[in-house]
């Protein structure tokens, strides 16, 4: 079970409410399980359906997290217009060396999934929020 702190992911799900209505992105790090850090990247097709990595800000964003000493655990994304599943877009593009959080980030409370992404399997992960 992957963990979170409350308090980041409410950080995290504002952010991704504040784009409302572009989909918007980063990276999760921490250590082994436990996610303790955000990295927001840009979202560079500025679309509500997709989200592609602002290549600049991603390596920074790569750059800084190696540079704290911490491990890239997974990329958060937000689905402003859908459900906290996976699309087949997201599929297709998804880094399967890393978990993806997806969140409908303007739902009372907030819609969320963790998953793990392979080939044409969709794998639903639990994450504490504590
Ligand atoms: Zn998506």
């Amino acid at each position: 079970m992957f963990t979170i702190d409350k308090q980041l992911f409410a950080t995290i799900t504002e952010y991704l409410k504040s784009a409302i209505p572009v989909e918007s992105c980063g990276y999760l790090a921490g250590s082994g399980f436990e996610i303790t850090a955000f990295f927001p990247v840009a979202n560079r097709l500025n679309s509500s359906t997709a989200f592609s990595f602002e290549l600049v800000e991603q390596f920074e964003a790569v750059r800084t997290i190696r540079a704290k000493g911490l491990e890239l655990i997974g990329v958060v994304h937000s689905h402003p217009s859908g459900t906290a599943y996976p699309s087949q877009e997201d599929c297709k593009h998804a880094d399967f060396s890393l978990v993806q959080l997806i969140v409908v980030p303007d739902q009372v409370p907030i819609s969320y999934g963790l998953f793990h992404l392979a080939d044409s399997t969709i794998a639903e992960l639990d994450l504490n929020v504590h």
